[in-house]
C-alpha cells in the first residue's frame, strides 16, 4: 500500500498549477459575472496537449491512466477554476471512452485526434426529461434507414441539461433503436458520436445557480441523420457501452469535487489567520478552527476513496463501489468545506468579490450530477450490502 504520489504525477499537479495560474480568481468571478466559455483555458490544455492524457497513444494522447487524468482535473478545480473550468475539458478527458473501448480503428483515427487537438469539442447527450435517473426509460428515437452507403439514422427527441451544447461542434447520443415495449433487458439503445448540425438540433440554454461560463441546455432533435458509420458499437447495446464511462465519469467529478473544496479551505484559512475581531485573529477561536478541520479531514478521507477507485480502475479492476462512494464522499465534504468558508468570512463570505459564495454555487453541481447522493447509497446498499434492489 503506496499512498504517495509518483514523480510522474507531481509533474502533472504542478505543471497544471502553472498552466492554470494567468487563470486568476478575478478572470473567473468575471467569467461568473458575464459569462462565455473560457476558450482561453481550453486552448491552453489543447495547445499542450493535456486534452489526450486519458487517450491512447496511438491517436495522438498520452495513454496514462484515469489517476492521472483525476490529478489534472483536480489540480484545475483547486487552482480556483472550479467547476467552471473543470467542466470546459471535463467531457473531452473521459467522455469518448466508449469510442476507445468499442470504436472501430476508422472511428478512433477519424474522432480522436480532432478532440484531442481541440478542434472538436464534444458535449454528453443522455438525460431526457421524462426519463430522469431512469436511463432505460429514454425515448429519444433513432430509426434506422437502408442505403447503398450502410445507410443511416433519423432521429428525433428531446435531451435536457446537456453541457457545453452551445459551444460543441461534436455529440455523443445515447438514443433508442428498439422500441421500449420490444427491448430486452437493458438493450434497444444506442450509442452514437456524431456532428452537432445545428440545422436539425436546436440548443436553449437553461439559467442556472453556477457554472455560469459552461453552458447546460434543453436539446431539441428534429430529423437529425446521422450515418451508421457514426454507431459506437452493435445497435442496441449502447447502454452497456456507457456503463463503461461511469466509474471513470464519477471519479473525475469527484477529484474535481475536492478541488473545489481545497480551494474554499485554502480561501477560509487565510482569512482567518486576517481577520482581526475582538482584538485578535478570528483563526484563534476554536469555533473557527474545528469546521475548518473537519473538512479538511473530510475532504482528504474522500481523497484517499477516489484514488483508490482511480488506482483498481487502471489495474483493470471492478471500482464501483469506491467510484460511487469516493463521488459521494467528496461531494459533500466539498460542500460542507464551501459552506464552512462561508462562515469563516462572516458576511463578507456572501459578497462576491471574496469569491466562496461562487464556490458554494458551483458546489451543489458535483452532488446532484451525474448522479444524485440517494442513487448512490441505492447503489451501495443493494451491490455491497447485499439488499433488495430498491429503485
Ligand atoms: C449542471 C448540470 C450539468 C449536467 N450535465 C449533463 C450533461 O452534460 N449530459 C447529460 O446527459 N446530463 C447532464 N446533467 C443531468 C444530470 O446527470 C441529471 O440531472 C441527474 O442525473 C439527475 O437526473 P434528474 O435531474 O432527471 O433527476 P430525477 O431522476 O428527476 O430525480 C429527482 C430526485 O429524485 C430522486 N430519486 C428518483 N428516484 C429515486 C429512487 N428510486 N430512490 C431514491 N431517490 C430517487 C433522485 O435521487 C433526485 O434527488 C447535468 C445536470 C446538471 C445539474
Amino acid at each position: 500500500m503506496d499512498f504517495s504520489l509518483s514523480h510522474e504525477q507531481e509533474q502533472i499537479r504542478e505543471a497544471i498549477a502553472r498552466l492554470c495560474e494567468p487563470f486568476d480568481a478575478e478572470y473567473w468571478l468575471r467569467k461568473d459575472r458575464e459569462g462565455g466559455f473560457p476558450d482561453e483555458l481550453h486552448r491552453a490544455l489543447a495547445e499542450s496537449g493535456w486534452l489526450g492524457i486519458a487517450m491512447p497513444e496511438d491517436y495522438g494522447g498520452a495513454g496514462l491512466g484515469i489517476t492521472e487524468a483525476a490529478l489534472m482535473m483536480q489540480t484545475i478545480s483547486q487552482s480556483g477554476a472550479g467547476l467552471s473550468g473543470a467542466s470546459a475539458v471535463h467531457m473531452n478527458i473521459f467522455g469518448l471512452h466508449p469510442v476507445v473501448v468499442f470504436g472501430t480503428d476508422e472511428q478512433k483515427r477519424r474522432w480522436l485526434p480532432p478532440l484531442i487537438a481541440g478542434k472538436d469539442r464534444a458535449c454528453f447527450a443522455v438525460t431526457e426529461p421524462d426519463a430522469g435517473l431512469n436511463t432505460l426509460k429514454l425515448s429519444t428515437r433513432a430509426r434506422y434507414e437502408p442505403g447503398a452507403d450502410g445507410g443511416h439514422y433519423v432521429v428525433s427527441g428531446q435531451k435536457i441539461w446537456i453541457s457545453t451544447a452551445q459551444v460543441a461542434n461534436k455529440m455523443l447520443l445515447l438514443a433508442r433503436t428498439t422500441p421500449i415495449e420490444e427491448a430486452r433487458g437493458t438493450e434497444g439503445l444506442s450509442l452514437f458520436y456524431t456532428d452537432l448540425d445545428r440545422r436539425y438540433v436546436e440548443v436553449r440554454e437553461i439559467d442556472k445557480m453556477g457554472r455560469k461560463p459552461v453552458d447546460s441546455n434543453q436539446v431539441f432533435i428534429d430529423g437529425l441523420r446521422i450515418p451508421a458509420a457514426d454507431r459506437i458499437g452493435d445497435e442496441g447495446k449502447g447502454f452497456s457501452y456507457i456503463l463503461h464511462g461511469l466509474n471513470p465519469e464519477r471519479i473525475l467529478i469527484a477529484a474535481e469535487a475536492i478541488g473545489l473544496g481545497r480551494a474554499a479551505l485554502a480561501r477560509a484559512t487565510a482569512y482567518a489567520g486576517e481577520r482581526v475581531v475582538f482584538d485578535r485573529p478570528i483563526g484563534r477561536n476554536q469555533a473557527i478552527q474545528h469546521p475548518l478541520a473537519r473538512s479538511w479531514m473530510e475532504l482528504e478521507a474522500a481523497n484517499l476513496m477516489v484514488m483508490k477507485a482511480a488506482t483498481l480502475y487502471d489495474a483493470g479492476k471492478p471500482c464501483g463501489a469506491e467510484a460511487n462512494a469516493g463521488k459521494y464522499l467528496a461531494a459533500e465534504a466539498c460542500f460542507g468545506a464551501c459552506e464552512n468558508a462561508i462562515l469563516t468570512h462572516g458576511g463578507m463570505g456572501y459578497a462576491k468579490e471574496y469569491h466562496v459564495e461562487r464556490y458554494l454555487r458551483e458546489a451543489w453541481i458535483p452532488r446532484l450530477a451525474p448522479v444524485s447522493p440517494q442513487l448512490i447509497l441505492c447503489f451501495i446498499a443493494e451491490k455491497v450490502l447485499g439488499l433488495p434492489k430498491s429503485y
